[in-house]
């Protein structure tokens, strides 16, 4: 394998400063990546080969090995024996690419701008809350751009400049010797914390963090029919994003107590009403509650116990739609648990009147033409 000449490959001479290797390589790195040059596979060698010069010489450490024996140092043909340092990325040119130049589109850039989280709140309504909507103020306590330095971090009015360490990368590369070989991994530069900037005057607010805790009252409008496990998401309202990225958002998780009156299977109300024997026998008007209030309703003649009624729309609103579930009001006839001797002898009549056959002398005795009592 032929020795490579670095330096010549990013056009440069031996002995050139960190500063034109790395203005060099951005140069042709700009002239002959992939995105310009599709299908071009002579480009795509170029840049391979540069990418390759870069990663050498940007190192102190291999930079001094290749002054030193050559690239022979560095393919395995000779110089540091087989071992050497095979284990770099040729194929991975990514992490080096998106710190100069933020992964092509800036959505990758590790220290591009970054989302906020979204945070989640869990508010319990009242059974009535949640079936005709309710205004709520909520107390947020989120991560927020500090309004002294707009999140920078840096005092109004001093400068940031960029980190030396990774360039304003936020990420340096770290090689491990390994047995197997060496490796390279990428990793959050300690200098800038990631950031890529050195902050020459900390905010006085925010003590350079560019962010403050805030608690805030967000008053949420809930719509009528909320049911206990329903999310509304509030756009934007979570923790601000970093470095100019977009704030998350706020997941607002319903919880519904329950009713002492109804019981609700989703837009249905459910309801149980007491009927006595004779007047479910007999028919007659009761009135049903609902959420809307009392109503009446015919309960016909001979209305079995367990019967279930079905008032059409008396149920709950749908979210965010018209029209209204169902209420089911189940009839439960009472059988009555004591008779005075009045209620038993009218029984018993009711009995004989029925033809049914009884033992007559459990029967209280006949009332002789209303005399004897
Ligand atoms: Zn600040
Ligand atoms: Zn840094």
């Amino acid at each position: 394998m032929a020795s490579k000449d670095y330096y010549e490959l990013l056009g440069l001479q031996k002995g050139a400063s960190d500063d034109e290797i790395k203005r060099a390589f951005r140069k042709l790195a700009v002239k002959y990546h992939p995105d310009k040059n599709q299908g071009n596979e002579e480009a795509e060698a170029k840049f391979k080969e540069i990418n390759e010069a870069y990663q050498i010489l940007s190192d102190p450490e291999k930079r001094a090995k290749y002054d030193q024996f050559g690239s022979a140092a560095f393919d395995g043909s000779g110089g540091f024996g087989g071992g050497g340092f095979d284990g770099f990325d040729m194929g991975g040119f990514g992490d080096i690419f998106e710190s100069f130049f933020g992964g092509g589109g800036g959505s990758r850039r590790k220290n591009g701008p970054a989302r906020g989280s979204d945070l989640e709140y869990t508010i319990t309504l009242t059974f009535e809350e949640a079936i005709f909507g309710v205004e709520k103020e909520i107390s947020v306590t989120r991560s927020e751009n500090c309004e002294h330095c707009h999140g920078s971090g840096a005092e109004p009015g001093t400068n940031s400049k960029t980190c030396p360490t990774c360039g304003g990368a936020g990420q340096v590369r770290v090689q491990r010797q390994t047995p197997l070989g060496s490796f390279v991994s990428t990793s959050t530069c300690d200098t800038c914390r990631g950031s890529g900037k050195i902050i020459e005057k900390p905010c006085s607010h925010c003590r350079g963090k560019g962010n403050v805790r805030k608690t805030r009252n967000i008053k949420v409008n809930i719509p009528a029919g909320v049911d206990t496990g329903n999310v509304m998401p509030l756009r934007g309202q979570g923790e601000h994003g970093q470095r100019g990225g977009n704030p998350g958002d706020l997941y607002v998780r319903i919880n519904v107590a329950p009713s002492k009156v109804f019981t609700r299977k989703g837009n249905d109300v459910y309801i149980d009403t007491h009927v006595s024997m004779a007047k479910a026998a007999l028919g007659t008007e009761i009135t049903v509650a609902t959420v809307d209030g009392n109503v009446k309703y015919s309960v016909p003649a001979g209305t079995q116990s367990g019967t279930m009624f079905r008032l059409k729309g008396k149920g709950i609103q749908r979210v965010n739609s018209s029209g209204k579930g169902d209420q089911y009001v189940k009839v439960i006839v009472d059988i009555p648990k004591t008779l005075n001797k009045e209620q038993k002898e009218a029984l018993y009549d009711l009995m004989r009147a029925s033809g049914e056959e009884f033992d007559e002398a459990n029967a209280p005795k006949k009332k002789l033409f209303g005399k004897n009592k």
